[in-house]
């Protein structure tokens, strides 16, 4: 019996074949299977790549993280589109980069327009259930970053936002129709400043352990009306940002009242708050395993941007410059029974995870998409691999671009030169000196003409126009939304308090 159905499976198979065969020589396309492999996108807000221990940092910050990347395709060097988080993320969803997506610099009710096509779009249109449990303001609904999601949890509000985003995805992967599949996106804001490292039982777990050292202070500014002294027209789309006190000392939203001047402190709760991320990531991997899903369900992690933590004289924040400890940021995919793990060392930008991902489930992405997936590293030479970086508050912003070895920044604006080396272009030996510490553009002209050549070609039909039309895709944003950026000092306002005792947004 067993053996008989087994030949009359076969029988229908070769059917099969000759019916495709015959349909195929018609000028008929038989219809493409169906997707079946689920997708989980994973991603975390402030998380430098180089303070996880799974990418080697010396404190245990990500123990969970280091068991799945074992079972992951991690890429060491993965490089975001933009250190913000709205535009880093919406890089991401719409795979396309900020200047060709319209949501460039900051918070300033940035909104991606409904034109382009997302992730997640593609992926509802194939059949998938979607759904998305967001952590940030300034991943709310005004952004327009959820296009695609038929779901959409927004859980900015209160400590348990550190869990949350865990305990929902959990109930809606209960519930789910198990006959499709799905896409589901969990974000995590854990890390973000003040760095309250909430969700975990002990927030000061790396105070004064063997890697602190408390003789190291830095200027805290608690006065809201602190601001670095610049002429910043006041009608500037930035103005708050530019203006906002975190170069050479710690502006007012970071401020920790235990230790106010104690750099360390400020590190190690930062390094708390990524171990509050890793715990509630690991609480959700246990869920897809416990429901049995991990064999059929590609898992991925990705960071919108980093954390300056003093590098370049910045304090605690991101987006103003494009250095690489806001730049680099974790990136691994898991692919069902942890198929093809390994490290990949080779420079990528974080976007390329949309194409990558519809690659895996058997999805074409949009032919106007930007970013390519990961997939053609195994053909193509590794060093012709550029990333491209855009990164500040100006009108004429920066751009920055990693080949195999080096690193170059264009930095345009004359205040932006202010605060960094006083140069137009910025070289660095990225691989050598990954804390961007020898400036080599005098040592090195050559490089410094090539890279910049090759900056003038990419942004040549674009950077004109992109930086005279600042106003593009702008959006008013909800009062509650508005209420919660204002309370972190964002659209405008100088205010200081943080009533809800959140993490911050953006
Ligand atoms: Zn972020």
């Amino acid at each position: 019996m067993h053996k008989r159905t087994k030949s009359n499976i076969a029988v229908m198979l070769v059917l099969a074949l000759c019916l495709s065969a015959i349909l195929a020589g018609c000028g008929h396309e038989p219809d493409k299977p169906k997707p079946t492999k689920n997708v989980v996108l994973i991603s975390v807000c402030s998380v430098r790549a180089d303070h996880m221990s799974c990418y080697g940092y010396r404190r245990q910050t990500t123990p969970r993280l280091a068991e799945f990347a074992r079972q992951c395709v991690v890429y060491d060097n993965a490089f975001t589109q933009w250190p913000k988080t709205t535009p880093a993320f919406c890089a991401i969803m719409s795979a396309k980069y900020a200047h060709n997506n319209g949501v460039l610099r900051a918070t300033h009710g940035p909104r991606l327009a409904d034109e382009h096509v997302t992730l997640a779009e593609v992926m509802a249109d194939a059949g998938y259930q979607t759904a998305a449990f967001l952590s940030s303001p300034a991943l709310a609904a005004h952004s327009n970053i959820a296009q695609g999601f038929q779901n959409v949890d927004e859980v900015f509000v209160g400590p348990r936002r550190a869990v949350l985003p865990t305990i929902r995805a959990i109930e809606w992967l209960r519930k789910r129709d198990p006959k499709k599949p799905f896409f589901i996106w969990a974000h995590y804001n854990n890390a973000h400043y003040p760095y309250r490292a909430s969700g975990i039982p002990n927030p000061d777990m790396f105070v004064e352990d063997q890697f602190y050292d408390a003789s190291r202070h830095v200027r805290a500014l608690k006065d809201p009306r602190a601001h670095l002294k610049a002429d910043v027209p006041r009608d500037h789309p930035c103005v708050m940002e530019i203006l906002r006190p975190d170069i050479g000392a710690i502006h007012t939203w970071a401020v920790l009242d235990e230790r106010p001047e104690e750099l360390d402190f400020y590190i190690a709760r930062y390094d708390a708050g990524i171990y509050s991320a890793d715990a509630s990531i690991g609480r959700l991997l246990d869920e897809l395993r416990t429901l049995g899903l991990l064999d059929n369900t590609i898992v991925a992690l990705v960071g919108d941007h980093g954390e300056s933590l003093g590098d370049h004289n910045y304090y605690f924040e991101h987006g103003r410059f494009p250095y690489d400890a806001t730049a680099h940021v974790p990136l691994m995919i898991r692919q069902p029974r942890g198929a093809g793990a390994r490290h990949v060392s080779t420079q990528v930008a974080a976007f390329d995870l949309a194409p990558t991902l519809l690659e895996m489930t058997g999805l074409t992405p949009p032919e106007d998409w930007d970013a390519r997936s990961l997939g053609r590293l195994d053909k193509d030479t590794p060093g012709d691999n550029l990333v491209f970086t855009e990164a500040g508050y100006q009108l004429d912003y920066m751009l920055a671009v990693h080949d195999s070895e080096w690193k170059l920044i264009d930095v345009p604006n004359a205040l932006d030169r202010q605060m960094m080396r006083h140069q137009e272009y910025e070289l660095y030996r990225w691989r050598d000196d990954p804390g961007e510490t020898r400036e080599l553009s005098a040592a090195h002209p050559d490089q410094v003409a090539r890279l910049a050549a090759i900056l003038d070609e990419w942004a040549a039909p674009w950077r004109a126009e992109v930086y005279a039309n600042w106003t593009r895709n702008q959006t008013t944003i909800p009062t509650e939304t508005s209420r919660q950026l204002e309370s972190l000092g964002y659209v405008g306002s100088n205010s200081s308090e943080d009533e809800e005792g959140d993490d911050g947004g953006d």
